[in-house]
C-alpha cells in the first residue's frame, strides 16, 4: 500500500520529513512518495531518515511541481527538481527526461491549483502522463464526475488512477495506491502496468490544531512564495 502525495515543513506542510517517516512506518505502509511543493529537500532528507533507521516503509523522493498555470503535477522518482513555472507539457518531459514519472494531482477541482479537463486535454496532445490521482481527499461529486467522464475518452493519455492524500498534517493515507508486490519497484511496475488501484483509507487521524492550521497558511502563503521566487532566480541565472 502506497501514499504518493504528501508535504512536509520543507513546504507547506506542519510535521518534519523525519517525523513523516515514522508516521508512515507506524501505520504499516509500503511505499511514501514525499512530494513537497516545488523543492525535494523534504524527500531527500525523510529518504535518509528512512535509510538510517532501516524503516520498512521505502520512500520515494518526489516533488509537487508548481507549472506556468499553477497547475500542480507530482513527479515521482525524481534526480533532480524539474523546474517550476513551466508548461505542463515541459514539466511532463522534464520529469520523464530524468526517468521520473508524472501524476495530475487533485485533478479537476474547479481551484486555481487543479487542471481543468480542457488543460488536461490540451496538454495530452504534446505529451503523456504515468498518472492521475483518480482518489483524493478532496473528491466531491462535481469533480468525480468530471474525472468519470474525462476517463471514458482519455484513459490511455493520463496512466496509472492512483489514490493519495495529499497530506499537509502528517493525516496519510486518507487515500491510497494498492498495487501488486510491496517495494517502490514493485509501485513503479504497477504504475507502468496501469495495474494500480486507488482506495479510500480508513484511518482517523487527530483533527490538526489551529495552530498547526496557522503554520500551514504561513507556510503557504509567506514562505512558499519566497521559496519560488529564489527558485525562479536560479532557474533564469541557469538558463
Ligand atoms: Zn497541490
Ligand atoms: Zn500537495
Amino acid at each position: 500500500m502506497a501514499e504518493l502525495h504528501c508535504h512536509t515543513t520543507a513546504s507547506d506542510g506542519v510535521v518534519s520529513p523525519e517525523e513523516l517517516v515514522e508516521i508512515a512506518e507506524h501505520m504499516g505502509l509500503d511505499v511514501l512518495a514525499v512530494t513537497d511543493h516545488d523543492t525535494m529537500e523534504g524527500a531527500l532528507r525523510a529518504r535518509d531518515h528512512s535509510l538510517a533507521t532501516g524503516a520498512r516503509v521505502e520512500v520515494i523522493v518526489g516533488m509537487e511541481v508548481t507549472t506556468r498555470r499553477q497547475d500542480h503535477i507530482v513527479g515521482l522518482f525524481l534526480e533532480r527538481a524539474p523546474r517550476i513555472f513551466r508548461s505542463v507539457p515541459d514539466t511532463v518531459d522534464e520529469i520523464h527526461a530524468q526517468g521520473g514519472l508524472a501524476v495530475a494531482a487533485h485533478p479537476f477541482l474547479g481551484l486555481p491549483s487543479s487542471i481543468s479537463p480542457d488543460r488536461l486535454r490540451d496538454a495530452l496532445r504534446k505529451c503523456q502522463f504515468d498518472g492521475i490521482e483518480a482518489e483524493n481527499p478532496y473528491m466531491r461529486k462535481g469533480s468525480r464526475d468530471r474525472l468519470t467522464a474525462f476517463l471514458r475518452d482519455h484513459s490511455e493519455g493520463v496512466g496509472a488512477q492512483v489514490g493519495a492524500s495529499d497530506a499537509h498534517f502528517g493525516d496519510l493515507a486518507k487515500a491510497v495506491t494498492l498495487f501488486e508486490g510491496r517495494g517502490a519497484t514493485d509501485l513503479r511496475r504497477a504504475l507502468e502496468k496501469r495495474t494500480t488501484i486507488p482506495a479510500v483509507g480508513r484511518v482517523s487521524h487527530p483533527k490538526p490544531s489551529l495552530r498547526a492550521h496557522l503554520q500551514n497558511q504561513y507556510r503557504s502563503l509567506l514562505r512558499l512564495p519566497v521559496m519560488r521566487a529564489g527558485t525562479v532566480w536560479r532557474q533564469w541565472r541557469e538558463a
